[in-house]
Protein backbone atom coordinates (compact mmCIF):
# COMPACT_ATOMS: atom_id res chain seq x y z
CA UNK A 1 0.00 0.00 0.00
CA UNK A 2 1.62 3.09 -1.21
CA UNK A 3 0.33 6.84 -0.59
CA UNK A 4 1.28 9.64 -3.15
CA UNK A 5 -0.11 12.95 -2.60
CA UNK A 6 -0.84 14.81 -6.04
CA UNK A 7 -0.29 18.49 -5.92
CA UNK A 8 -3.44 20.06 -7.55
CA UNK A 9 -4.07 23.82 -7.97
CA UNK A 10 -2.10 26.10 -6.14
CA UNK A 11 -1.96 24.24 -3.06
CA UNK A 12 -3.77 21.50 -2.69
CA UNK A 13 -2.40 17.67 -2.38
CA UNK A 14 -5.19 14.61 -3.86
CA UNK A 15 -4.23 12.27 -1.44
CA UNK A 16 -3.40 8.71 -3.87
CA UNK A 17 -3.10 4.89 -2.56
CA UNK A 18 -1.58 2.58 -4.42
CA UNK A 19 -2.12 -1.43 -4.54
CA UNK A 20 -1.39 -3.80 -7.39
CA UNK A 21 -2.36 -1.64 -10.21
CA UNK A 22 -5.77 -0.11 -8.46
CA UNK A 23 -5.54 3.55 -6.62
CA UNK A 24 -7.98 5.39 -4.65
CA UNK A 25 -8.02 8.99 -4.46
CA UNK A 26 -9.04 11.41 -1.46
CA UNK A 27 -10.90 14.56 -2.14
CA UNK A 28 -9.89 15.54 -6.08
CA UNK A 29 -10.59 18.76 -6.35
CA UNK A 30 -9.43 18.37 -9.99
CA UNK A 31 -9.72 15.61 -12.15
CA UNK A 32 -5.92 16.23 -14.52
CA UNK A 33 -3.86 15.56 -11.81
CA UNK A 34 -5.14 12.21 -11.00
CA UNK A 35 -5.76 11.12 -14.66
CA UNK A 36 -2.26 12.19 -15.71
CA UNK A 37 -0.66 9.70 -12.51
CA UNK A 38 -3.28 6.99 -13.70
CA UNK A 39 -2.20 7.15 -17.27
CA UNK A 40 1.49 7.26 -16.47
CA UNK A 41 1.32 4.23 -14.12
CA UNK A 42 -1.50 2.33 -15.63
CA UNK A 43 -3.78 1.82 -12.47
CA UNK A 44 -7.72 1.76 -12.43
CA UNK A 45 -9.04 4.18 -10.19
CA UNK A 46 -11.72 2.53 -7.77
CA UNK A 47 -12.47 4.98 -5.27
CA UNK A 48 -13.25 8.64 -4.55
CA UNK A 49 -13.04 9.56 -0.59
CA UNK A 50 -14.96 12.99 -0.42
CA UNK A 51 -14.30 14.85 2.57
CA UNK A 52 -16.73 18.09 2.66
CA UNK A 53 -18.51 19.61 -0.15
CA UNK A 54 -15.82 22.59 -1.03
CA UNK A 55 -15.08 23.15 -4.79
CA UNK A 56 -10.99 22.12 -4.41
CA UNK A 57 -11.89 19.12 -2.86
CA UNK A 58 -14.76 18.21 -5.39
CA UNK A 59 -14.45 19.63 -8.53
CA UNK A 60 -12.66 16.60 -10.38
CA UNK A 61 -15.28 13.96 -8.32
CA UNK A 62 -17.51 14.15 -11.48
CA UNK A 63 -15.88 13.52 -14.49
CA UNK A 64 -13.42 10.31 -12.66
CA UNK A 65 -16.77 9.15 -11.41
CA UNK A 66 -18.55 8.58 -14.93
CA UNK A 67 -14.44 7.70 -16.26
CA UNK A 68 -13.76 5.13 -14.00
CA UNK A 69 -17.34 3.92 -12.35
CA UNK A 70 -15.33 4.64 -9.28
CA UNK A 71 -17.14 4.59 -5.62
CA UNK A 72 -17.36 7.89 -4.33
CA UNK A 73 -18.23 7.91 -0.70
CA UNK A 74 -18.91 11.32 0.92
CA UNK A 75 -20.30 13.41 4.08
CA UNK A 76 -24.32 12.06 4.80
CA UNK A 77 -24.95 15.47 5.77
CA UNK A 78 -23.76 17.93 2.79
CA UNK A 79 -25.11 18.24 -0.57
CA UNK A 80 -22.75 17.40 -3.32
CA UNK A 81 -23.94 17.57 -7.09
CA UNK A 82 -22.87 14.00 -7.47
CA UNK A 83 -23.94 10.41 -6.86
CA UNK A 84 -22.48 9.09 -3.67
CA UNK A 85 -22.58 6.28 -0.33
CA UNK A 86 -23.22 8.47 2.15
CA UNK A 87 -21.16 8.10 5.74
CA UNK A 88 -21.15 9.42 9.18
CA UNK A 89 -19.37 8.64 12.65
CA UNK A 90 -18.65 5.12 12.64
CA UNK A 91 -19.48 4.11 9.08
CA UNK A 92 -16.86 1.56 7.82
CA UNK A 93 -16.04 0.65 4.28
CA UNK A 94 -13.50 -1.64 2.81
CA UNK A 95 -10.72 -1.27 -0.44
CA UNK A 96 -8.47 -4.32 -0.61
CA UNK A 97 -7.61 -5.00 2.77
CA UNK A 98 -7.80 -1.74 4.64
CA UNK A 99 -11.17 -1.19 6.50
CA UNK A 100 -11.91 2.50 6.65
CA UNK A 101 -13.30 4.13 9.42
CA UNK A 102 -15.44 7.28 9.45
CA UNK A 103 -15.27 10.28 11.73
CA UNK A 104 -17.67 13.24 11.92
CA UNK A 105 -15.15 16.33 12.26
CA UNK A 106 -17.37 19.37 12.18
CA UNK A 107 -15.65 22.89 12.39
CA UNK A 108 -14.68 23.74 8.80
CA UNK A 109 -17.82 23.34 7.41
CA UNK A 110 -20.77 21.67 9.38
CA UNK A 111 -20.85 17.85 8.25
CA UNK A 112 -17.12 17.43 7.45
CA UNK A 113 -16.42 13.73 8.03
CA UNK A 114 -12.47 12.42 8.09
CA UNK A 115 -11.06 8.70 6.84
CA UNK A 116 -8.90 6.98 9.14
CA UNK A 117 -7.77 3.46 8.53
CA UNK A 118 -5.10 1.25 9.58
CA UNK A 119 -2.58 -0.48 6.66
CA UNK A 120 -0.79 -3.95 7.60
CA UNK A 121 2.45 -3.33 8.82
CA UNK A 122 2.20 0.37 8.04
CA UNK A 123 1.78 3.64 10.29
CA UNK A 124 -1.97 4.20 10.30
CA UNK A 125 -3.77 7.21 7.84
CA UNK A 126 -5.62 10.02 8.59
CA UNK A 127 -7.15 12.02 5.75
CA UNK A 128 -8.86 15.23 7.47
CA UNK A 129 -9.74 17.79 4.06
CA UNK A 130 -9.81 21.08 5.64
CA UNK A 131 -9.72 20.16 9.49
CA UNK A 132 -6.12 19.90 10.44
CA UNK A 133 -3.70 20.92 9.09
CA UNK A 134 0.14 20.53 10.02
CA UNK A 135 0.74 23.35 12.43
CA UNK A 136 -2.61 24.74 11.97
CA UNK A 137 -6.89 23.96 11.55
CA UNK A 138 -9.07 24.26 9.36
CA UNK A 139 -11.13 27.54 9.07
CA UNK A 140 -14.53 27.87 10.54
CA UNK A 141 -16.95 28.56 8.09
CA UNK A 142 -20.02 26.91 9.12
CA UNK A 143 -18.84 25.45 12.60
CA UNK A 144 -18.18 26.73 15.85
CA UNK A 145 -14.95 27.10 17.71
CA UNK A 146 -16.49 25.05 20.45
CA UNK A 147 -17.60 22.25 17.64
CA UNK A 148 -13.81 22.74 16.12
CA UNK A 149 -12.43 22.26 19.66
CA UNK A 150 -14.19 18.83 20.37
CA UNK A 151 -13.37 17.68 16.77
CA UNK A 152 -9.79 18.12 16.88
CA UNK A 153 -10.11 16.44 20.96
CA UNK A 154 -11.74 13.77 19.13
CA UNK A 155 -8.82 13.63 16.27
CA UNK A 156 -6.18 13.83 19.14
CA UNK A 157 -7.63 10.22 20.26
CA UNK A 158 -6.02 8.60 17.89
CA UNK A 159 -2.43 6.94 17.78
CA UNK A 160 0.55 9.31 17.75
CA UNK A 161 2.17 7.11 14.95
CA UNK A 162 -0.46 8.02 12.78
CA UNK A 163 -0.10 10.10 9.37
CA UNK A 164 -2.28 12.96 9.04
CA UNK A 165 -3.24 13.85 5.44
CA UNK A 166 -4.01 17.16 5.38
CA UNK A 167 -5.71 18.75 2.33
CA UNK A 168 -3.71 21.79 1.51
CA UNK A 169 -0.03 22.82 2.24
CA UNK A 170 0.01 25.35 4.29
CA UNK A 171 2.68 24.17 6.63
CA UNK A 172 5.60 27.09 6.72
CA UNK A 173 2.09 29.95 7.14
CA UNK A 174 1.07 28.02 10.01
CA UNK A 175 4.34 27.33 11.58
CA UNK A 176 5.33 31.03 11.29
CA UNK A 177 1.79 31.77 13.42
CA UNK A 178 2.95 28.98 15.79
CA UNK A 179 6.22 30.61 16.75
CA UNK A 180 4.43 33.63 17.17
CA UNK A 181 2.04 32.24 19.83
CA UNK A 182 5.11 29.70 21.14
CA UNK A 183 8.45 31.67 20.63
CA UNK A 184 10.02 29.22 23.12
CA UNK A 185 8.74 25.72 22.04
CA UNK A 186 12.14 24.25 21.08
CA UNK A 187 10.36 21.18 19.00
CA UNK A 188 8.49 23.48 17.01
CA UNK A 189 11.68 25.68 16.04
CA UNK A 190 13.28 21.96 15.58
CA UNK A 191 9.90 21.30 13.22
CA UNK A 192 9.86 24.71 11.53
CA UNK A 193 13.57 23.82 10.44
CA UNK A 194 12.63 20.89 9.16
CA UNK A 195 9.56 21.49 6.96
CA UNK A 196 11.98 24.92 5.92
CA UNK A 197 14.32 22.58 4.20
CA UNK A 198 11.68 20.26 2.62
CA UNK A 199 10.26 23.41 1.11
CA UNK A 200 13.36 24.83 -0.25
CA UNK A 201 13.34 21.32 -2.50
CA UNK A 202 10.05 21.59 -3.29
CA UNK A 203 8.83 18.16 -1.10
CA UNK A 204 6.06 18.11 0.58
CA UNK A 205 5.85 18.61 4.30
CA UNK A 206 2.63 16.13 4.44
CA UNK A 207 1.79 13.75 5.75
CA UNK A 208 2.14 15.12 8.98
CA UNK A 209 2.97 12.80 12.72
CA UNK A 210 0.28 13.48 14.79
CA UNK A 211 2.34 12.76 18.10
CA UNK A 212 4.18 16.06 16.33
CA UNK A 213 1.47 17.89 16.08
CA UNK A 214 -0.04 17.18 19.69
CA UNK A 215 3.83 19.26 20.73
CA UNK A 216 3.95 22.04 18.22
CA UNK A 217 0.19 22.78 16.61
CA UNK A 218 -1.12 25.56 18.56
CA UNK A 219 -4.90 24.75 17.70
CA UNK A 220 -3.84 20.94 19.49
CA UNK A 221 -2.31 22.99 22.26
CA UNK A 222 -4.82 25.14 23.97
CA UNK A 223 -5.29 23.63 27.25
CA UNK A 224 -1.19 24.52 27.56
CA UNK A 225 -0.39 27.10 29.97
CA UNK A 226 2.13 28.89 27.02
CA UNK A 227 -0.76 28.93 24.99
CA UNK A 228 -3.34 29.98 27.10
CA UNK A 229 -1.06 32.69 28.49
CA UNK A 230 -0.12 33.92 24.57
CA UNK A 231 -4.19 33.83 23.71
CA UNK A 232 -4.94 36.38 27.38
CA UNK A 233 -2.27 38.57 25.87
CA UNK A 234 -3.64 38.86 22.62
CA UNK A 235 -6.83 39.12 23.51
CA UNK A 236 -6.14 41.65 26.37
CA UNK A 237 -8.53 39.31 28.63
CA UNK A 238 -8.53 37.15 30.74
CA UNK A 239 -10.15 34.22 28.90
CA UNK A 240 -10.80 31.10 30.87
CA UNK A 241 -13.31 29.19 29.59
CA UNK A 242 -11.69 26.47 26.65
CA UNK A 243 -14.18 27.28 23.88
CA UNK A 244 -12.97 31.50 24.51
CA UNK A 245 -8.87 30.86 24.23
CA UNK A 246 -9.76 28.63 21.10
CA UNK A 247 -12.33 30.94 19.18
CA UNK A 248 -9.77 33.62 19.70
CA UNK A 249 -6.69 32.01 18.84
CA UNK A 250 -8.83 31.40 15.76
CA UNK A 251 -9.10 35.01 15.30
CA UNK A 252 -5.73 36.12 16.30
CA UNK A 253 -4.36 33.58 13.26
CA UNK A 254 -7.07 35.06 10.62
CA UNK A 255 -5.87 38.28 11.62
CA UNK A 256 -1.76 37.21 11.30
CA UNK A 257 -0.09 38.31 8.55
ZN1 LIG B 1 -12.46 23.51 2.51
FE1 LIG C 1 -9.66 23.20 0.85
Amino acid sequence: MNLIPLPAFSDNYIWLLQHEGHALVVDPGEAAPVSQWLQNNQHQLDGILVTHHHGDHTGGVASLQAQWQAQVYGPAQEKLNFDFKPLKQGDIFHWHDLAFQTMDVPGHTAGHIAYWTQPAGQAPLLFCGDTLFSGGCGRLFEGTPAQMLATLDQLAQLPGNTRVCCAHEYTLSNLKFARAVEPNNLQLLAYSSECERLRSKNLPTLPAILATELDINPFLRTRHSTVIKAVQKYAQANLQQEAEIFASLRMWKNEFK
